[in-house]
């Protein structure tokens, strides 16, 4: 497995957000564990609709928690990857993300959607790395602040 092997990161936009930063910037380093766990379960992966399978791992105390995402004939009940890892780790009594990593084989990075990019802001402080990978290895780091700027929050 290799690391960082798109080198004009730089310039990447996700979802409309410059956010990712080059390998220079030395962010893109992976952590094995993670990328590991995330790309077995997405194996797991239950998406007859969509075709478009998707693994996430996420480090609290406890250790690695996965997700892998579960399509539902109705549409609008399918779980994501990051909100099905965040709820192994919830009952494994785990509150506080470490670090969190997204796997999914597309042509660009994949990003978590918006509905999980709040419910990583509940548990993950803004500075938690969330790094996007693909087959390849890391693709894209960015931080929980920078994929939800101005979240929402009761506190
Ligand atoms: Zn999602």
């Amino acid at each position: 497995m290799q690391k960082a092997q798109l080198p004009r990161m730089a310039a990447l936009t996700i979802g409309g957000m410059k956010g990712a930063v080059s390998p220079q910037q030395g962010r893109l380093s992976l952590s094995q564990d993670l990328f590991e766990a995330a790309r077995a379960v997405r194996e797991n992966a239950h998406a007859p609709y969509s075709g478009f399978r998707v693994g996430a791992a996420v480090r609290s105390k406890s250790g690695i928690h996965v997700g892998c995402n579960v399509e539902n004939a109705s549409f609008p009940e399918g779980i994501c990857a990051e909100g099905g890892a965040i709820t192994s780790m919830v009952a494994a009594g785990d509150k506080a993300i470490l670090e969190v990593l997204v796997y999914a084989d597309a042509d660009t990075p994949v990003a978590p959607c918006g509905g999980c990019r709040q419910k990583l802001a509940e548990f993950a402080g803004p500075d938690v790395k969330v790094s996007l990978a693909g087959p390849e290895g890391i693709r894209a780091v960015m931080t929980v602040a920078e994929l939800l700027p101005s979240s929402f929050s009761l506190k």
